[in-house]
């Protein structure tokens, strides 16, 4: 794609990326056919391609974001799926997050969505406030049924919004995890030592998760710290376009991590929910310009890995030549429909391990049908934009209901919450299947 910056603009060290994958375009629009909200809404302009086209003029100009451009950039769910497709590399998540960037400072939204987004900014980073906040939604639920529904819309009202999140609140609110600073001793002799991400809404919704990961990474030799001072990773203001809250972020992780990997040591960093992953694998580019950071960051991104990249690496119990062992435990034939969250399989290109795993400790996998599609999740877009978000979950959840699962697994806990949200099937993260099938509680037995 031709593109028409001027000197001046490509000394910007942004714009100059962005002419970059401007030009790596070559408008073949084969994205547009696995763009959720192009298979859903049919207009060019919630296509990738269309998308790019607006970004494109809206640099270019260096002018305001128009209302047009904003409607259209809000509703991608940045689910990457466009990614996977494009034969050209086109490196669509830096675009569009430069162009959220450049409509949170230039674009003003009217004060009822304002006010949202920056109590969604404050309040969903911060597990203390999370957790008040839950409930709070948790009290406000039966208000919420008292109020009139709006009709289903892409471009939702504040009220619609408010039913969404009351929706989204669970009924009941497990008590916190272990605090920041514990370690976890390897069982046995140690033969690796990670740092665990702690999260900020997972460890408020399901700490039971991490607790997982604990258990399966002792069991195997691995000590586990939770470092002190770690932060909400950023991925949620990131994509709400407020850099400065999320590169505050980056930057306080990156010296906890780095300190604690001076100081004893870590051979990983370790992330169980994808949508994390896939931000913190950006620090070393999100903190490229910065002299002081951008060392240490390439650093970090380096050690982070999805946990199921992680146990791929290592030989789990029970996972005996041909699954031999596994055939003989509780667990064995259950149908497991794998849901691959987007963050995970566009963001990290971790496709088939997490499948690799379940199967080799003797579950039975079911592909979901159309598991490219986003299941509408995607950070804060199913609070933002409920209506195309709950049109992919029922999407996703007629797919889902087509494998016949005993289980749905998944390795992201916004996929999960949203999902669970549709169905009766139990919801369980991928880390808690090889629990169990490696020693652990069958998953919903505790916790
Ligand atoms: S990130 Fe997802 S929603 Fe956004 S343009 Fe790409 S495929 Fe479409
Ligand atoms: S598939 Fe890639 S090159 Fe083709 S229009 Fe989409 S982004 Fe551009």
């Amino acid at each position: 794609m031709k593109t028409e910056f001027s000197l001046a603009q490509l000394a910007d060290p942004d714009i100059k990326e962005a002419d970059k994958i401007l030009r790596a375009c070559v408008h073949c629009g084969f994205c547009t056919a696995t763009c959720p909200t192009y298979v859903l809404l049919g207009d060019e302009l919630d296509s990738p391609r269309g998308r790019i086209y607006l970004i494109k003029e809206m640099l270019e100009k260096d002018a305001a974001p128009t209302e047009e451009v904003v409607k259209h950039i809000d509703r991608c769910l940045s689910c990457l799926a466009c990614m996977t497709t494009c034969p050209s590399g086109v490196n669509y998540m830096h675009l569009v997050d430069q162009a959220r960037v450049r409509i949170e400072r230039d674009y003003r939204r009217p004060l009822t969505e304002r006010a949202l987004r920056y109590l969604l900014s404050l309040v969903l980073p911060n597990p203390k406030l999370f957790r008040s906040g839950m409930l709070l939604a948790r009290l406000g639920r039966p208000l919420a049924m008292l109020l009139p529904t709006p009709k289903p819309s892409a471009t939702p009202t504040l009220l619609r919004r408010i039913k969404a999140m009351l929706a989204l609140a669970p009924a009941h609110l497990p008590a916190p995890g272990p605090s920041a600073g514990t370690v976890f001793a390897a069982s046995g002799a140690r033969c690796a030592r990670v740092a665990l991400l702690q999260g900020c809404a997972q460890q408020v919704l399901a700490p039971r998760i991490n607790e997982a990961a604990v258990n399966v990474l002792t069991r195997h030799g691995v000590e586990v710290v939770l470092v002190k001072d770690e932060q909400c990773c950023g991925a949620l203001t990131h994509h709400m376009g407020r850099d400065e809250d999320a590169l505050a972020r980056a930057r306080a992780n990156v010296t906890a991590w780095t300190r604690e990997a001076d100081r004893g040591g870590l051979d990983a960093i370790l992330v169980t929910t994808s949508g994390c992953g896939t931000v913190i694998k950006d620090y070393g580019y999100m903190l490229r310009e910065d002299p002081a950071f951008k060392g240490p960051a390439a650093r970090v991104s380096a050690l982070a890995k999805d946990i199921t990249e992680y146990l791929a690496g290592l030989e789990l119990q029970g996972q005996m030549q041909g699954g031999v062992k596994a055939q003989a435990s509780a667990h064995a034939g259950l149908i497991v429909a794998y849901h691959s969250a987007c963050s995970l399989q566009h963001g990290q290109k971790v496709v088939s391990l997490p499948k690799e795993l379940l199967s080799k400790s003797g579950f039975v996998v079911k592909d979901v049908p159309e598991s490219h599609l986003c299941c509408g999740s995607a950070g804060t877009y199913n609070l933002l934009q409920p209506d195309i978000a709950t049109r992919l979950r029922d999407r996703k959840l007629a797919n889902i209901a087509s494998v016949k699962p005993d289980m749905i697994a998944a390795g992201n806990i916004g996929c999960m919450m949203q999902i669970a949200g549709g169905t009766s099937v139990p919801v369980v993260h991928t880390i808690e299947l090889l629990d169990w099938a490696t020693g652990g509680p069958r998953p919903g037995d505790k916790g």
